[in-house]
């Protein structure tokens, strides 16, 4: 007769002096691996786990990571994916948020001793990338630019815009009401559909802090339609000695060939707009991040505001921004360039390597997502499988994200960057095998 395991349970102790326990106790801290090991010896006093795998089953319920966030293959052709994290960064850029993660000169002057400009290097990448701006500031979203615009230039006066314009953002957050919440009043001008310069005109007084000019980012409103170009406005705007403000949203630095309607900051202030608001993490593919770009005075102004101080980035951001804008193309650059036959000739390759039985190579159409060119497909290509793979790929490791459509689960290759064909081929087996075999 063999000894009852319950009694062979090892002691706490002994399992996290266990080397590979305790560099994971290291790596992931002790609380996290001692709640580990008391979970496993009550599963091994139960008869659930032997005594001799103790060891082994803590290593393998611990997460990789002192992150519970997973990275995640974005198969779902969508660019710009809020759910996902939006802009993923390049690896320059996460290359520079580990060398700014310690202690790091982001205040200090090196060669003097003295404190330095924060972020100077990366104020003066974004200044360099936008020549016609005369000054340039950055803050914690898009939002944040927004707020700190409304705060310094409108509290207890009135802000001008378009009822079209009066965008929800997401999550139930709305641009009308985060204005309001600044204590700035809106004069919404023109109809849902339509706005005109008069009506712009008729709405200017002395009251008017600034006119606003919200690029509809997410939306698409059709038919009979109009509203009021930049250089129009600003010209308006200047007449009456009001500055213009234009929320671009998606933080295009110039025109985009792919892009054609979706508004830049370089010919936003080209027209004439006083100060440009945008975020970092949509098309400029960097950290999140609000950019504030326009006339000097004005972005001085904002950046000595009190509130500046409470929407200030961390340097996290001011190191991933820099190499945004000064290294090499980051992963949304190259997602908007992606070519259709190539993308075609890697779902092919794909296909071919997880097995004809399973997967057939399409074309597809992704989006830009996030707050960016609304509606507007970018030709593409995807691996359509059987629809019933959606949820074990979404739990896979990596976990895959595709979109189901006429019953097929379409893993769309926009997103992906190709160094990850080879991972995606591997993985989609695996859990195919694993399907079939359960
Ligand atoms: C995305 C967006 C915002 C909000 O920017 P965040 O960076 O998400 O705070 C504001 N305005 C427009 C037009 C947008 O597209």
């Amino acid at each position: 007769m063999t000894e009852d395991p319950r009694r062979r349970t090892p002691r706490t102790d002994a399992v996290l002096a266990d080397p590979a326990v305790a560099a994971a106790a290291a790596r992931l801290g002790r609380v996290r691996v001692k709640t580990a090991v008391a979970a496993t010896l009550e599963a091994c006093r139960s008869g659930a786990v032997a005594p001799e795998d103790v060891v082994a089953h803590v290593l393998a319920v611990l997460p990789a990571s002192a992150t519970s966030l997973r990275r995640v293959v974005n198969a779902t052709g969508v660019v710009v994916h809020t759910n996902l994290g939006r802009a993923p960064l390049s690896p320059a850029a996460v290359e520079a948020v580990t060398v700014a993660a310690g202690a790091t000169d982001v205040e200090l002057d090196l060669a003097t001793g003295r404190r330095g400009r924060r972020g100077a290097a990366a104020l003066a990448a974004l200044a360099a990338r936008v020549p016609d701006a005369g000054g340039v500031h950055v803050v914690n979203n898009g939002a944040a630019a927004l707020a700190l615009a409304a705060c310094a230039l409108a509290t207890g006066r009135r802000i001008v815009i378009a009822r079209g314009e009066l965008v929800e953002i997401g999550d139930g957050f709305r641009i009308p009401e985060l204005l309001e919440s600044t204590g700035a009043s809106l004069r919404e001008v023109g109809s849902t559909n339509r706005v005109h310069l008069a009506d712009y005109e008729a709405a200017l007084d002395d009251e008017t802090a600034f006119v606003l000019k919200v690029h509809p980012s997410n939306f698409r409103v059709e038919g009979f339609t109009s509203s009021v170009p930049v250089d129009a406005l600003s010209a308006l705007c200047r007449e009456h000695g009001v500055p213009l403000v234009v929320d671009i949203g998606s933080g295009l630095l110039a025109p985009h060939p792919r892009l054609p309607d979706e508004p830049d900051a370089t010919t936003v202030l080209r027209d004439g707009a006083t100060l440009v608001t945008a975020s970092g993490d949509k098309l400029l593919g960097g950290p999140q991040a609000g950019l504030l770009l326009g006339s000097a005075e004005l972005v001085e102004r904002l950046r000595r505001h009190p509130l500046a101080r409470a929407l200030r980035v961390d340097k996290l951001t001011l190191a991933a921004l820099e190499a945004t804008l000064t290294g090499p193309p980051p992963p949304v650059a190259v997602a908007l360039a992606g070519r259709p036959e190539e993308l075609l000739a890697r779902a092919r390759r794909l296909a071919l390597a997880i097995g004809p039985d399973l997967a057939t190579a399409v074309e597809s159409e992704g989006r830009v997502g996030g707050g960016g060119a609304p509606g507007l497909p970018l030709p593409s290509a995807a691996v359509a499988l059987p629809a019933d793979l959606a949820e074990p790929l979404r739990s896979g490791e990596p976990p895959v994200v595709g979109r189901v459509a006429d019953g097929r689960l379409m893993l769309d290759l926009l997103a992906v960057p190709a160094e990850a064909d080879d991972e995606l081929a591997e993985v989609v087996r695996r859990v195919a095998t694993a399907e079939r075999a359960g």
